[in-house]
């Protein structure tokens, strides 16, 4: 991953992303259920409480899973070796999956379930890109398959505006902004994590209220999700 070495490091260590509470751990974004080794250099690290760190991981291993059957079929080994080790370890999954397969061979949906991943998965790369915590904004989450996706919905996926207003001094973002502002190549805001396993891209050209973080997992599923000032959010925070 390009290497950005933004002045909010140090602060990204000192509040968890999702409920701004103390940091007991560091969370990777994306999680690593969602790549492959050898992992990437660099990999996004947010500060996190214990809660909002584990609680997702049986749910993210859910979506890694769900996504590997719709891109190798159902009946067929999974291509991600990581996949193939959790079907082997954990035969509940593979049962729920085939549970969930429809008699034309399409997937019925966990849809509170992915829509969590996704959430938490915005959260915290919101949070990388910033700098900043995410309990006061609201999650609005949207999924697609890329496969049922037009060419002109796919191209206005991938359309990121260029901020009308700039992020923070010293975050991610505006670095990126300023490095491409002065090379003269304009705003290149997609960052591939792991080519065909995880591309995300953060949207703040609409204004300073809401943002936009924008996914690609598993070159299967085109998440975006608007991050909306609220007074009343639902930080997303899972319990058990
Ligand atoms: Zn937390």
């Amino acid at each position: 991953m390009e290497q950005v070495r933004p002045f909010v490091d140090e602060r990204l260590g000192c509040f968890c992303y999702a409920c701004n509470g103390a940091p007991a751990t560091r969370d990777h974004v994306p999680a690593k259920v969602f790549l492959d080794e050898p992992f990437p250099d660099n990999l996004p690290i947010v500060g996190a409480c214990r809660a909002c760190n584990e609680g997702a991981s049986i749910d993210e291993e859910y979506v890694a899973c769900l996504l590997e059957v719709a891109a190798c079929g159902f009946r067929n080994e999974p291509e991600r070796p990581k996949i193939r080790r959790i079907f082997r370890e954990r035969p509940a999954i593979v049962a729920r999956l085939g549970r969930a397969m429809t008699p034309e061979g399409c997937i019925a949906v966990e849809h509170e379930r992915v829509q969590q991943v996704i959430t938490k998965l915005a959260r915290g790369l919101w949070s990388y890109e910033i700098g900043e915590p995410t309990e006061l904004m609201k999650a609005e989450v949207r999924f697609n398959p890329i496969a049922t996706l037009s060419d002109d919905d796919l191209d206005a996926f991938l359309a990121i505006s260029a901020p009308t207003i700039f992020p923070e001094v010293g975050s991610r973002l505006m670095i990126k902004v300023i490095e491409g502002l002065g090379e003269g190549q304009g705003f290149h805001p997609w960052q591939i994590v792991q080519p065909s396993r995880f591309s995300y891209a953060v949207d703040i050209g609409g204004g300073g209220a809401s943002a936009r973080v924008k996914m690609i997992i598993r070159d299967v599923l085109a998440a975006e999700v608007d991050l909306v000032a609220s007074s009343n959010p639902d930080p997303g925070r899972i319990t058990r």
